[in-house]
């Protein structure tokens, strides 16, 4: 998938030739001539053996067991707390109950290595048009933290979440099945088994697992622990949210890809105010928010962990937009509240199978029942979501401070150079090293790198590093193409890229 929209790319590169009435030969190699010159395309980071092997534990019956329970609480409304007639083990605080002692057994089988939190609070009634709330409503977000094992990167967090909350037709039907096998005891599947295998490895940065409730009355749950996040200034790097990744497998239906996962991310971040949305306009960033890097650092786990065997083989496709059209999920929270976060959700769903009264109606099968979920497709997904945590947990912290210096004073100097300054996060592990990545403004993923410390060797390139600050000056001119800095290790774990913003306020565009 990614590979068609590079080529669609260069298709529009053609066409920008054609329409210019230029004589450039169509060979979309000439479009990208300077760029090809230096640096190399990319490639997929080194795999790290003890990542590789954590994410081989993942267990399609395990996951199955994990689903089967969820949906034995019969209906798992985040209203059911409020009633007093359920039959036992049955509503969400059952569902509740049970999520928070696999935290613990998970906890107990790596000696304590998890701090299980549950995290209870009121939801007072909602307002506005048909509330999804109307009397006060306790809630239950269920979570567990895996403290890094470098004080120096503990501080550094990345999460996991799904929502074990469940409905059918009616918001208000606390009794009649719910099952919610797919949404979303697939994601709080996804969510229990990253801890599972994670909880067994040695990473420098904390991670965090995590189930919410109240995401069917309005994102509730999630609310409150990005809030909450922020509140207490948690150092979230990536949120990454599982929501309907169950892989329906409706007999018949022959659009699904059991071997590709959407990852959408926003554009431009929600929580930008008028002024910063201006400035990403007008450098052309409407590509680039932290969230859209997330999505790219996640195609680059995929293509170390998850591109082959074929059998095991998931795709990340990068959908480059907030949710699916005019819908929304638990990483809308964290976005508001300033934080990366990209949303997984299957290939294609069935929405016969999606907040539905179990029925069979007219010869078809309504309702989000287990019997439609794919379980080796569920451990793909688990797979990426872990090997993406573990990674980013891995690498070095991502540069700060990434910029573009002020212009030089005449202006049509070097513009064909491009100079980009940073500086090294605070803790930053020794031997870390810097890599420029960069792409055509019209790709949607980086497609070529070169280490910083090697501009030394290219004509015009120049590198120097002094006390945690670095400066490089890159012959690629950057009207055509977008930049990035990343952070790299010895063994090639890669953070994230941050793009570079003009230190200086931007001039009025002169039309030269
Ligand atoms: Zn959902």
């Amino acid at each position: 998938m990614i590979a068609f929209r590079l080529s669609a790319c260069v298709l529009l590169s053609a066409a920008v030739f054609a329409a210019n009435g230029q004589s450039h030969p169509s060979s979309p190699d000439a479009a990208h001539r300077d760029l090809d010159a230096i640096g190399a395309p990319i490639r997929p980071m080194p795999p790290d053996p003890a990542i590789a092997h954590a994410i081989a534990q993942v267990s399609p019956a395990q996951i199955q067991h994990t689903i089967a329970t969820l949906v034995s609480f019969h209906n798992r409304s985040t209203l059911s707390s409020l009633d007093k007639d359920l039959p036992p083990n049955t509503g969400v605080l059952a569902a509740a109950d049970w999520i928070e002692s696999q935290f613990k057994s998970i906890s107990a089988a790596c000696n304590g290595c998890l701090e299980v939190h549950r995290d209870s609070f009121v939801q007072p009634p909602l307002t506005g048009p048909s509330p999804r709330v109307t009397q006060p409503t306790p809630l239950n977000n269920i979570y567990a933290i895996l403290r890094g094992s470098d004080p120096a990167q503990a501080s550094r967090m990345i999460l996991v979440t799904g929502h074990y909350d469940s409905r059918n037709s009616t918001n208000e039907d606390t009794h009649a099945e719910a099952p919610g096998a797919n949404d979303d005891a697939s994601g709080t599947a996804v969510s229990l088994e990253c801890a599972r295998v994670l909880s067994k490895v040695k990473l420098p940065a904390t991670l965090v697992f995590v189930a919410v409730a109240g995401e069917e009355q309005g994102l509730l749950g999630s609310k409150h622990l990005a809030d909450l996040a922020k509140k207490e200034g948690w150092q979230l790097e990536a949120v990454l949210n599982n929501d309907i990744v169950g892989g329906n497998r409706t007999p018949g239906d022959k659009g699904q890809d059991a071997h590709a996962i959407r990852v959408f991310s926003e554009n431009v971040p929600a929580n930008a105010p008028p002024e910063e949305i201006r400035r990403i306009l007008a450098l052309g960033y409407e590509s680039d928010s932290p969230s859209r890097e997330l999505s790219r650092a996640i195609a680059d786990a995929a293509r170390t962990y998850t591109a082959a065997p074929l059998a095991a083989r998931l795709d990340p496709v990068l959908e480059f937009r907030r949710d699916r059209f005019q819908r929304g999920g638990d990483h809308s929270s964290f976005n508001q509240d300033g934080f990366a976060a990209v949303r997984f959700t299957e290939w294609r769903e069935d929405f016969n199978h999606q907040h539905q009264n179990v029925r069979d109606e007219d010869g078809v099968q309504y309702g989000d029942l287990l019997k439609y979920d794919d379980f080796d497709y569920m451990a793909r997904v688990a797979r990426l979501n872990a090997a993406t945590m573990a990674e980013l947990a891995s690498a070095p912290p991502p540069p700060v401070n990434v910029a573009y210096p002020p212009p030089p004073r005449v202006f049509t100097i070097a513009l064909n150079n491009t100079e980009i300054t940073w500086e090294q996060a605070p803790d930053t592990p020794s031997g870390t090293k810097y890599e420029i990545v960069w792409r055509p403004t019209a790709a949607p993923d980086w497609s070529r790198s070169l280490l910083a410390d090697k501009l030394t060797s290219v004509p015009e390139g120049k590198f120097s590093a002094t006390d945690g600050k670095y400066a490089i000056t890159i012959p690629v001119s950057k009207d055509n193409v977008i930049f990035g800095v990343r952070a790299v290790d010895a063994k090639g774990h890669r953070s994230p890229a941050v793009v570079p913003w003009p230190t200086a306020p931007q001039r009025a565009a002169r039309p030269e």
